[in-house]
């Protein structure tokens, strides 16, 4: 995707209550739709099975690099049904450039086997399905849902988002899965979807581990966190 054109004058104001009033949250969600208004999934994907791989193989990788290496793995294994035969060395060739391909090879096989022998060789739609597949924990079933079927069941919580949201007050919880409990707790189930991509996107081109680029960034009002490098 390309990078979004963002304002050096903050679109907020600055609150003086608590980090969890409404007024802010709707400030901070205003602030991203006017910085991100067309945030989706980076992962080149056909299918909701094409998706559920893709985001397997995007653990520690970029979604750019797992956009070089799919194309060929679809070509060569384009269903379930055709992936649940293949060899691990076979996976193993295909995606090793996407790093922990040992372990990558052995999900998208159990997946690959699981969707066919208990889902009917269809990428199921519940979390609590989801979450019974090899290498789908709670994240990856949530970009499958919100971004395939356009469910939202949760929001999706990866490490750059845990940090964001934690710099942003939004959250105080120590694991992904504790901050998706908070955000789910504070956000409309109707803003699931987006706000999730729009967080990815600000932590690629924004708010970054090292060096955040607080001088662009337009939630920089509401922010507090110690590691702001401009105010
Ligand atoms: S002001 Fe800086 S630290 Fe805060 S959200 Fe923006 S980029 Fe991140």
């Amino acid at each position: 995707m390309s990078e979004t054109k963002l304002c050096r004058k903050p679109a907020v104001k600055k609150q003086s209550r608590g980090p969890l009033v409404p007024d802010r949250i709707a400030s901070i969600l205003n602030a991203l739709d006017e910085a991100y208004p067309a945030a989706e999934c980076a992962l080149t994907h056909r299918s909701p099975w094409e998706l559920l791989v893709a985001t397997i193989l995007s653990a520690q990788c970029t979604d750019v690099r797992v956009n070089l290496v799919t194309p060929e793995l679809f070509r060569r294994f384009p269903t379930p049904q055709k992936m649940a035969k293949a060899t691990l060395s076979e996976l193993e060739g295909l995606i090793r450039t996407t790093g922990f391909y040992h372990n990558k090879a052995k999900s998208i096989q159990g997946a690959a086997r699981k969707i066919v022998a208990e889902f009917g060789g269809k990428v199921p739609q519940t979390l609590a399905e989801l979450v019974t597949i090899p290498g789908a924990a709670r994240k990856t079933a949530n970009v499958v849902l919100g971004v395939a079927f356009g469910k939202a069941e949760g929001v999706v919580v990866d490490t750059p988002g845990l940090r964001i949201e934690r710099r942003l007050s939004q959250a105080t919880g120590e694991t992904p899965q504790m901050v998706e409990q908070e955000l789910m707790q504070i956000l409309p189930a109707s803003r699931w979807i987006d706000f999730s991509h729009q967080i990815i996107h600000h932590g690629r081109q924004v708010c970054a581990a090292r060096k955040p680029k607080c001088d662009r960034c337009n939630l920089e009002q509401l922010c507090t966190a110690k590691e702001k490098t401009w105010r």
